[in-house]
């Protein structure tokens, strides 16, 4: 089974206009408190900003992803990673330059975007 943590994360990025933390719990299957430990959780790493809410006058939190799952889509061209595409470099997927700022400027571009 998923982190709990990741779960609630997953959940939230799911959901481009936000989940209220009223609800999060209810879908996650956990009581408030321990929701609020997770979104607590969330908050420190700088996934997800709280945003005070009311839902029939009651005060709640609206929760937001600071960034979405990159779209496979955008990856690829073909069944290439882009920035592959005529690479003469000696791969090292894991040490590569091309390719880790590839994924940085795509990153900048959909926190532009939304
Ligand atoms: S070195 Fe980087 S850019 Fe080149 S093929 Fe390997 S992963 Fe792709």
């Amino acid at each position: 089974m998923d982190d709990p943590v990741d779960e609630a994360l997953k959940l939230i990025q799911s959901k481009p206009e936000g989940v209220l933390q009223s609800e999060l719990w209810k879908e996650l299957g956990v009581d408030s408190r321990k929701c609020s430990r997770i979104v607590k959780k969330l908050e420190e790493g700088e996934l997800i900003d709280r945003i005070e809410f009311k839902k029939d006058g009651i005060k709640t939190y609206l929760l937001r992803a600071r960034q979405m799952p990159v779209n496979p889509s955008d990856l690829l061209a073909g069944d290439e990673l882009i920035p592959c595409i005529g690479c003469e470099l000696e791969c090292v997927v894991e040490e590569c330059h091309p390719l880790m700022d590839w994924m940085y400027q795509l990153a900048i571009v959909q926190t532009t975007e939304e």
